[in-house]
């Protein structure tokens, strides 16, 4: 599964593989899984 969004450290387009991903703008890298401090953007 492939999805993608916007790092939500530096809002630079990431692509999600498999609920992770890492962000080659700031290097941040987060797995969907654990995510209790996401603002929920809807
Ligand atoms: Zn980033």
């Amino acid at each position: 599964m492939i999805e993608k969004k916007n790092c939500i450290v530096c809002n630079c387009e990431v692509i999600i593989i498999n609920c992770h991903y890492s962000c080659e703008n700031c290097g941040f890298s987060e797995n969907c899984h654990d995510k209790p401090h996401l603002i929920d953007e809807e």
